[in-house]
């Protein structure tokens, strides 16, 4: 097994960071940690890399406990948000480092450190900056010789605590498919902490998504976005229209709309509910093909990519609805800000958890 957390607890005070968490990661896979800001993640990395202790609970990696380790003896790669190269060694120096510190019986000759730094900085395709400082580097570029250093050690696991997250969008998006890549061809265990939902669906393996220092949900990209555990995972991963109302006598209920509910919740006496949808899952039409459609209209328009949201005020319904279509529907219906739509509900995912948006 690559990393094995037992019932890891982290308390600051009063506060738990972390809370009785368990995962299982099998080795070579690289899973993406999910979360929003504050929900323990880095604390997470921090304990798994030694840099803080836990108050409890066991933390194995590669079938080595190594819960009391220091973190030199570890044996964890780590790449932090900021770029954390010495800025006055060049690349070939940043990435030499931990070789050149290992104990004398430990050390390579200097001609296995310079053959093996020279094939990591091929690897992330940094090898012709080998004498460049951090300071001649873009962020993307120190980001990856970050992660060549890292690597130099040969760690057992390699931690990534949102390492693209200071770049631009566009660089993001090319060192994510960059390092699923590289991952493909050294598959060194791995964790990814994001709080990027679109970063962890293409890039990971598996996602474990985490909220108040517990686990919500694991599973590969598809099964997590496909059928969310809960209402906290649904809302999550992705837009999503949250309409509250009354689940009763099998129907579902909000404003003046009334669906029937889903098998398992047919026979529930009566509950507050959530009903969830996500924007491209709402059907716009000119005319009324049910009579379940809501009659509507446009408010707002947005261009987003190849897609168009669309903000539609639909009567009956105390909030507004996100809808999102595709550039050709768009145009063949002839859809501008004000005109009147029908409004088709598709794909709804229902709650009665006391959950709160
Ligand atoms: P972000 O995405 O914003 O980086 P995160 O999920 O990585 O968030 P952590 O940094 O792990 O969150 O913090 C988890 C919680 O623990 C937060 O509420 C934070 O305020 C608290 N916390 C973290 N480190 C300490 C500390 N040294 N002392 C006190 N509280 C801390």
């Amino acid at each position: 097994m690559g990393i094995e957390l037992q019932h890891l607890t982290k308390k600051f005070g009063e506060y738990r960071a972390i809370d009785d968490l368990s995962l299982t990661i099998a080795s070579g896979d690289l899973i993406a940690l999910l979360g929003p800001s504050g929900c323990g993640k880095t604390t997470l990395l921090r304990i798994i890399a030694g840099l803080e202790l836990a108050d409890s609970g066991k933390i194995i990696l590669e079938n080595k406990d190594t819960t009391n380790l220091p973190p030199r003896k570890k044996n964890v790669g780590f790449v932090f948000q900021h770029y954390a190269l010495f800025r006055r060694l060049n690349v070939f120096e940043n990435v030499a480092f931990g070789l050149k510190v290992l104990p004398f019986r430990e050390r390579p000759s200097r001609s296995e450190i310079r053959d093996r730094v020279e094939h990591l900085l091929t690897l992330v395709q940094m090898d012709w900056a080998m004498k460049r400082y951090p300071s001649q580097l873009s962020g993307g570029q120190r980001q990856r010789v970050a992660l060549a250093r890292a690597l130099a050690v040969n760690p057992r696991v390699l931690l990534l605590d949102e390492p693209f997250s200071a770049l631009d969008a566009k660089v993001r998006q090319e060192l994510r498919r960059w390092l699923r890549k590289l991952h493909d061809e050294i598959h060194v265990t791995s964790i990814f902490v994001t709080h990027d939902q679109e970063e962890a669906l293409e890039l990971a393996d598996k996602i474990v998504v985490i909220n108040k220092g517990r686990i919500e949900q694991q599973g590969t990209p598809q099964e997590v976005y496909d059928h969310p555990a809960n209402a906290f995972v649904y809302n999550f991963l992705g837009n999503v229209n949250v309409f509250h109302g009354r689940i009763k006598n099998g129907k579902v209920s909000f404003g003046n709309h009334h669906l029937d509910a889903p098998d398992e919740l047919k026979n529930i006496d009566e509950k507050p509910s959530q009903t969830f949808v996500r924007p491209h899952e709402i059907g716009i039409s000119r005319i009324r093909s049910s009579e379940n459609d809501l009659a509507g209209s446009i408010r707002e328009v947005r261009l987003l990519g190849g897609q168009i949201g669309l903000n539609i005020a639909c009567e009956g319904l105390d909030s507004t609805i996100e809808a999102e279509v595709p550039r050709e529907l768009f145009v063949n219906l002839q859809l501008a800000k004000g005109v009147q739509v029908f409004v088709t509900i598709n794909r709804v995912r229902v709650f009665t958890g006391d959950y709160e948006i």
